[in-house]
Order: structure tokens, then sequence, then C-alpha cells
């Protein structure tokens, strides 16, 4: 068997990071593109509005007819027309004319404000309708003005950026039917192990249910992925061999859980080796997660991840992810960081970089952060509450409360920790 030695955590994710690459683009039908990343910049080829629009139901006037009016001198204009939204003005408003205009509807030349409804009177004198107010009213008053919002050949949104609301409601405005999407990765999962039975099964003595493909299945599609899960393997090598290497054809990207190690019965390096594909690296100095292999077969990748759950998580979170995301056109493909502070002393040392599931909070401005449970890596039940991981420095010291450390945010936006 090949030496393994441990490289640092940074160096993992840089030789995973220069490899990656952005995946292929398609067209897509604008309602069926939620969830999926731009492949084009959305440009506005208009301004928005991109006419001088009413903001308010009232009338459009001439600001200068108003600049005198008050309480006891007020003044009268003209009703000359009425206009609904989308309709057009016939008639330019004139000096002490108005124009019913609604809410939405396009500012008539000659008027460049809008009194609002309830500001004003009408009264009828001779079969013609005038409107009485008592107030200047600025001009500008109650109009978007063309432009005001969006203006021409701003782009409001990049390539490689996700579309969620807000970017299907400027992709609609101006015209996107529709969009250039990067392709979804197809992502293949295999986990083996013996011991492992399908969820519907009945617990066994020395046997556990897998979890791991059910976990690896969200954590993809969170990404815009398809996960393809191919099943469970006994730890047989010849048949995680041929189902692999079959497999392969069909993804873009394959996960095996478990056979990591160097157990009797771990083949995931045999593999590697057998199907003549590239490794970026096999170890990694991390706890958990340490025996995590990564390799590339040509534009194929192959993950490797420990089959414990906690280092399934990590591992696919710090080396996977970054090559999801690149794939479908992010330029930050990482989960975002930033530091916190310790809500507890951390006493026992690990000469490796340890990744701990935790939970962080805003205590004022201040991010505290508070690692869940025992901290050990197979203790799964953690990846519940955990909002973040703790990056704990390897090393022989020991940490106090209230330092200051680095912790990775995770997507929990639906738990209501907003970070980005
Ligand atoms: P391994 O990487 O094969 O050495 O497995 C490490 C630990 O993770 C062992 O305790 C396995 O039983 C457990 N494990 C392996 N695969 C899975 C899985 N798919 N779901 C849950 N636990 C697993
Ligand atoms: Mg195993």
């Amino acid at each position: 068997m090949s030496t393994r030695t441990p490289i640092p955590v940074p160096e993992a994710i840089s030789r995973v990071i220069e490899k990656s690459k952005a995946g292929g683009t398609e067209r897509v039908q604008l309602k069926d593109t939620i969830g999926r990343y731009l492949a084009e910049d959305i440009v506005a080829d208009h301004p928005i509005p991109h006419f001088n629009r009413s903001a308010f139901d009232g009338f459009a006037i001439r600001s200068d007819d108003t600049l005198e009016a008050n309480f006891e001198n007020p003044i009268e204009l003209k009703l000359i027309e009425s206009i609904a939204a989308g309709q057009v003005a016939t008639k330019e408003v004139g000096s002490h004319e108005a124009t019913r205009i609604m809410t939405g509807a396009q500012v008539p030349i000659g008027a460049d404000a809008i009194l609002a409804l309830e500001l004003s009177e009408t009264l009828e004198k001779e079969g013609e309708v005038w409107v009485r107010l008592n107030r200047p009213i600025p001009k500008g008053t109650h109009i978007s003005e063309k432009g005001e919002d969006v203006q021409e050949g701003a782009i409001l949104a990049h390539k490689g950026r996700r579309i969620s609301a807000g970017e299907m409601a400027m992709l609609a405005m101006f015209g996107y039917h529709e969009v250039q999407v990067y392709k979804q990765p197809i992502v293949g999962i295999f986990v083996t192990g013996t011991e492992l039975l399908p969820v519907e099964a009945e617990i066994e003595p020395g046997k556990i249910r897998n979890s791991n493909s059910y976990m690896l299945e969200s954590q993809i599609k969170a990404l815009g992925g398809i996960p393809q899960f191919y099943g469970l393997l006994p730890d047989d090598f010849e048949l995680c061999y041929r189902e692999i290497n079959e497999a392969l054809k069909k993804v873009d990207y394959l996960i095996t859980t478990g056979g990591a190690s160097v157990g009797d019965f771990d083949y995931v390096q045999d593999i590697v080796a057998k199907l003549g594909a590239d490794t970026l690296f096999n170890k990694i100095a991390m706890r958990p997660g340490s025996v995590t292999t990564v390799a590339t077969l040509g534009d194929k990748w192959i993950f490797g991840l420990s089959g414990n759950p906690a280092a399934c998580f990590v591992g696919f979170e710090l080396f996977a992810r970054p090559v999801l995301r690149t794939f479908s056109g992010s330029k930050a493909p990482h989960l975002p960081r930033s530091k916190a502070r310790l809500s507890h002393a951390i006493k026992k040392p690990n000469p490796f970089t340890r990744f701990t599931r935790a939970k962080a909070e805003l205590q004022g401005s201040q991010v505290v952060v508070s690692s869940i449970g025992v901290d050990k890596s197979g203790i799964a039940s953690a990846l519940v509450e955990a909002n973040a991981l703790l990056v704990v420095p390897g090393g022989t010291r020991e940490l106090k409360e209230g330092e200051e450390l680095e912790i990775i945010w995770l997507d929990r936006y639906e738990e209501g920790y907003k970070h980005v």
C-alpha cells in the first residue's frame, strides 16, 4: 500500500480549486430557472421606469401653478383629461390645467408633479370640472423618474449568481423569457460497508442504517446538483471497482463514502489506482475526515469520503462544495468564514486542525460560538444543531473561553442564521 502523507487543509483546498472548472450551459425557460445559476449577466436594455411614471392616484399638474397656493388663497386647475395605468395622455398639461392620473400611468407632457387625490377637492362649474388645492406642490412630487430604479446598460446580476426571487423579477422585467444557465452537475453516490442496512430495514446487531447517502443528497441538492444514488456496496473490491467504473460513465462527479481508511476492507485507494485516476490527495491534516481522497479521471472527479457521517459532511463541504459551485460559475465557491469568540474553553489539544460542529450566534455585535456535544468525529447528531464549523487549530495549546477563532458558516438560512 502506498504511503499516505497528510497535507494541510489549505493546501488540499487549493489543489481542488486549481483543477475545478465551470461546467456547460444551457438555455432554459424563465419559469424553470428558479434555483439555477446564471450563465449570462442580466443587463438592463432599457431604463426602469422607461417613462416618468405617476407613483400616486391624483392629478398631473405644473408645480409652478401652485407656488402661491395656501389656505386663504386656494387655486383651481381645469381638468382636461383622465388617464388610467397603461394609457397615454393625448393632451399636454398647460398652465392652470390638470389631468386625472392613476398610479403607474405615464406623466403627461407639461406636467412635473402629481397632486395626491386626498389633498384636492373637485368641483363642477358650468359643465367643467375644476381641481382645487390649497398648498404648493413641489416639482417632482410623486413622480418616479425615468431610470430612477435602473439605468439603461446596468448589470443587475452577474453570471454565477443563483436565481431566486429578485433575479426572477429582473429577468422577467427585461424580457429574458429564456435564460442561459449552467447545467446541473450530476453527482453519483455510492455508500460502501458490509455493515450498512437500507433505511427501511430493522436494526440488527453489528449493523447500522445508511444515512450518508441521504445527507449527501441534501447537500448536493442545496448546491443545485442532481444526486444519483447507486446503492449500498459491500466491502468487496472487484464488485466496488466494477460498479464505480460503470457509474463514472454516467456522472460528472462521483462520491463514495466508507472504505476510505486503512482497514482490511478499505478499498477506495486501490480502486482509484486501478481506474488510473489522478490522486490530488488521500490524507489531510484534519479531524474529522483525515482519510479523505480526491482524484480526477479526465473531467470526472471522485471524492472518496470517510464513512463517518460527520467526516463525510465536513469533507463534502470543504472539498466537494467548491468544485460543484465552480461548475455552476461561482467565483466565490466556499462557505463564508468569520471570526467568533469561544463561549467555553477547549481543553483537549489535537495535532490536527479540527472542524467541530458548532452553534454560532450574534450577541450584541459579537459572534459567539459554542461547539456542540462531545467532540468526537462519530457524533452525527450534532449536525442537526450546527450552523457553523468551528476551526480549532492543531497544536498542543489549550484554548480559553473568550478567545477568537475562525468559524465557517453553514447554509442554514431556514433556521434564521442569515449570514451572507
Ligand atoms: P469507514 O470510512 O468505512 O471506515 O467507516 C467509518 C464509520 O462510518 C464506521 O463506523 C461506519 O460504520 C460508518 N459508516 C460508513 N458508511 C456509513 C453510511 N453510509 N451511513 C452511516 N454511517 C456509515
Ligand atoms: Mg467501512
